[in-house]
């Protein structure tokens, strides 16, 4: 099948020429001519599927007749980056048809998205905080909307988005076409469809597992000696360019700067950055400026980098929803990548789940010139024995000085196991022995 069978304006066609796509991917194949026909659509896909020009090309052919400069399509995103992504795919497949898109999110002016909304735009794509301060305000006319997407509808939920999705649905035509997209179908995400969608057309790509065109392995590690395995594996493999995935905004900062120093290309993006620096993480990574970009899941969320080559989860993701999604940063639409997770002996029990899922055993990987015996030190072993009684450390100074300091105190058990193992070796666990571990040693240093 080739895209000719849609009989899409030549305007678009020559967009999707551009781009270098020559045949449409599955759910491509399933979306677009239910889209055309003007059916609402529930869409099952995992990220990398090819789920945005399934529903952009579609969306630009109706606009292609009409009238120009009202806003006819919302695009709802969950975030800035899924929204910039969107946007940019918009221009590039619709770059020979004069259609216009704008992104509405917060962390910038509004000002500036005023004014473009001012001078006339057929598409809006938006994050659903600053869209609803901008309808408050009376800057966006939302009246002649023909259709409605949202996108990433799971994220939505995980974010806490639905009152605002609710409250933009009613202030909506009731008469339009609605598309929804979402990786997974929680009973959550299962409702508001229900009560969105009319007699919709059913697309289900994939079953939330990873693609195929993925190699998954584990390095089982102890927490202390992530970033130096991790450094290892980067020295020694051939790798474009690499998404390592940390578990908090804080860890993602630290391992960038402490990257950084050892001499990688490394950049870091988590929530807490302002959105120009967000932007300039993400642009550089893109164009090569950076070789690996270290991130949260929330920051990473929807980013289509398209040569990711390696996904590096240093810390274990806390869901098989979220693995799912981290891996489909790579191996996306046909392209091959590797996934490399770091595995402590807590996280063991999930590796089982996520082997459950995917219906097949994880290579499990020790790296063979690299020093798995060095001890923890001191600090470290006592804010993880912290971490697993659920406390923070105390603070070392001026600990008498609140109540709350004063509540941080050991219980029986931890006392306990602070008195044997300190200082010593315990490698009773690591690498813990497997039939299916490999021994992978040095190649090449190509990341610095
Ligand atoms: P998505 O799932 O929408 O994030 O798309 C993942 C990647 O696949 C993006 O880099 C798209 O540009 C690319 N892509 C989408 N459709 C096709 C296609 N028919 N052929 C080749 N690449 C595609």
């Amino acid at each position: 099948m080739n895209f000719k069978s849609f009989n899409l304006h030549p305007y678009i066609e020559s967009g999707i020429r551009e781009l270098g796509y020559t045949a449409p991917t599955p759910i491509q194949i399933q979306a677009i001519p239910s889209i055309l026909q003007n059916r609402d659509v529930m869409g099952q896909a995992q990220t990398g599927t090819g789920k945005t020009a399934a529903f952009v090309l579609p969306i630009l052919q109706r606009l292609m007749d009409g009238q120009r400069k009202h806003i006819r399509v919302l695009i709802m995103a969950p975030t800035r980056e899924l929204a910039e992504q969107i946007h940019e795919a918009i221009g590039q497949l619709g770059r020979y048809t004069k259609l216009k898109s704008v992104t509405i999110y917060g962390g910038i002016n509004q000002y500036t998205q005023a004014s473009k909304l001012r001078k006339g735009v057929d598409i809006v794509v938006a994050c659903p905080g600053r869209l609803i301060d901008l309808m408050d305000k009376g800057v966006i006319d939302l009246r002649h909307i023909e259709v409605l997407v949202l996108d990433e509808a799971d994220r939505m939920f995980d974010m806490g988005f639905l009152p605002d999705i609710r409250n933009i649905l009613k202030r909506l035509p009731v008469k339009r076409q609605t598309l929804l997209f979402s990786a997974t179908m929680p009973n959550d995400v299962r409702d508001l469809a229900e009560s969105i969608l009319f007699n919709p057309v059913n697309i289900q790509i994939g079953d939330a597992v990873p693609v195929s065109t993925v190699s998954h392995a584990i390095y089982p590690v102890d927490q202390h000696l992530k970033t130096s395995l991790l450094m290892k594996i980067l020295d020694c493999t051939d790798m474009a360019s690499v998404l390592v995935f940390t578990r908090t905004k804080d860890r993602a900062a630290r391992l960038a700067k402490q990257m950084k120093r050892s001499g990688f290309l490394v950049t870091s993006l988590q929530g807490d950055l302002p959105q120009n620096k967000r932007q300039e993480a993400l642009n550089g990574f893109r164009n090569g400026k950076y070789q690996i970009l270290v991130a949260t899941d929330i920051a990473a969320r929807g980013i289509d980098v398209s040569k990711i080559s390696h996904v590096i989860n240093y810390d274990m993701p806390d869901t098989v929803d979220a693995y799912t999604h981290r891996i489909g940063r790579t191996g996306r639409a046909e392209r091959t990548g590797d996934a490399f997770t770091f595995v402590t002996r807590p996280d063991r029990a999930f590796v089982w789940t996520i082997e459950n899922v995917l219906g097949e055993k994880l290579e499990r990987r020790i790296l063979a010139n690299f020093d798995y015996t060095i001890p923890a030190p001191e600090s470290s072993k006592r804010s993880s024995r912290l971490r697993r009684i659920g406390k923070r450390p105390c603070p070392k100074k001026d600990s008498k000085k609140t109540g709350e300091q004063h509540a941080c105190h050991f219980s029986r058990s931890s006392r306990l196991s602070s008195g044997v193992k300190r200082g010593r070796k315990d490698l009773s666990h690591f690498p813990y022995p497997d039939s299916s571990s490999q021994m992978k040693s040095c190649r090449s240093r190509s990341m610095r």
